[in-house]
């Protein structure tokens, strides 16, 4: 059943599973030490928020501080929460800020805010000198995405302030770039040079700019850390070429094989005429698992493609919750059988390529994943 490459059954062991979301951890730590190795000598974070971008935060934490990471960076307290438990020796910083009245729970979790206005600087200064500590924390400077960030002016104000910054531990100062995919995109230089003008009204401490395409847009960018996410897990960081690994493969179930007729409809909406004698395999994954309803097929426009071994099974018709339909008139038949796995992120479709015909990016196809796959993490 299997033609080498593509293993057909990737986890034939457990018969109920309907469908098998495969990370390779070897991957993902490969991945890791790809990108510590780009800049040089500055420290490698990992973003590891939205559940390591769905492929797990434990098992992904774990596995990238097996290959020497020391910092993450989450989106939320909750998450912080969840990470720290799992890894009380490393650094965790939470992405979206400090909320009124939130500091003592990340005080007591061990987690740094990141901190975007004076108000939430204030909130820190007073949760530390309540607490007689000087609990270490990241600022972070909006330099053109107008997202969360203290505006440049501000890191000036902050100056004026001696008093405020000497209440806590300044262990990080940061922005983020909105532009990094485009190398060629002005906005990458104004901002860093906007960076480079607020950090210094600062008192000195370790700078950091660079997400996944940061990194990729050379040394300027690097600073002291820098902080990929998407590139870890195999997804495009910047137009062109993919150098990464990919870390994630799906593969779903055929519940059953039918035939139908010319002229026939498939699926909700009659949304695909059968244009010949056609045999159809459904599987079992939808749209409720993170296969987006833009991947069905209609009569005037093509979907996703699924594979079984080598052979192509199209999509008919619209996607639904808990199903797919393919044609897999042209797959031998004995390859597309009932049970048999059906190819829907792997070696012959990427995570971008999923995306780019959904109309989305990759970080959308990662963070989708279903919650019904069975997972199975493979490596370390
Ligand atoms: C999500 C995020 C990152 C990681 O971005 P990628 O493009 O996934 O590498 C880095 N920094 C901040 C502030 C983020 O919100």
């Amino acid at each position: 059943m299997s033609d080498g490459a593509t293993p057909v059954r990737p986890d034939a062991s457990d018969p109920a599973a309907t469908a098998v979301l495969t990370i390779d951890l070897n991957a993902l730590q490969a991945n890791y030490r790809d990108l510590k190795a780009r800049p040089g000598s500055a420290e490698c974070a990992a973003v590891v928020k939205a559940d390591a971008y769905g492929l797990g935060v434990a098992p992904a934490a774990r596995a990238l501080a097996r290959a020497g990471c020391g910092t993450f960076f989450v989106a939320t307290p909750g998450e912080a929460e969840t990470l720290r438990r799992d890894l009380p020796e490393t650094t965790v910083y939470v992405l979206d800020g400090l909320f009124p009245g939130a500091g003592e729970t990340l005080a007591v979790t061990g987690a740094r805010p990141v901190l975007s206005s004076l108000a939430e600087i204030e909130e820190w200064a007073s949760v530390c000198a309540q607490r007689g500590e000087k609990l270490p924390a990241a600022i972070h400077i909006d330099t053109g995405m107008n997202r969360l960030g203290l505006y440049p002016d501000e890191s000036a104000a902050l100056t004026e302030n001696p008093d405020l910054l000497e209440t806590f531990d300044l262990a990080l100062v940061m922005s983020h770039l909105a532009c990094a995919d485009e190398p060629d995109h002005p906005m990458n230089e104004a901002q860093r040079a906007a960076f480079e003008t607020a950090r210094m009204a600062l008192p000195p401490a370790p700078a950091s700019l660079a997400n996944s395409g940061g990194i990729l847009l050379g040394p300027a960018y690097h600073y002291d850390l820098v902080r990929p996410g998407v590139a870890l897990y195999g997804g495009l960081a910047a137009i062109g070429e993919n150098p990464m690994r990919p870390v994630v493969r799906l593969d779903a179930r055929i519940a059953q094989v039918r035939e139908a007729k010319t002229g026939d409809a498939v699926g909700y909406g009659a949304a695909q005429t059968l244009k010949r004698p056609t045999r159809i395999a459904v599987i079992a994954a939808g749209y409720a698992d993170g296969i987006f309803r833009h991947l069905g097929a209609s009569d005037s426009a093509p979907g996703l493609t699924g594979y079984i071994g080598d052979h192509p099974a199209p999509v008919l018709g619209r996607i639904s919750m808990d199903l797919i339909t393919l044609d897999v008139t042209d797959v031998p038949e004995d390859l597309a059988v009932r049970g048999a796995f059906v190819e829907l992120l792997g070696p012959h479709v990427s995570v971008d390529d999923l995306a780019d015909q959904a109309g989305t990016i990759g970080y959308e196809v990662l963070t989708s994943l279903g919650r019904r796959y069975r997972r199975v993490y493979t490596g370390e």
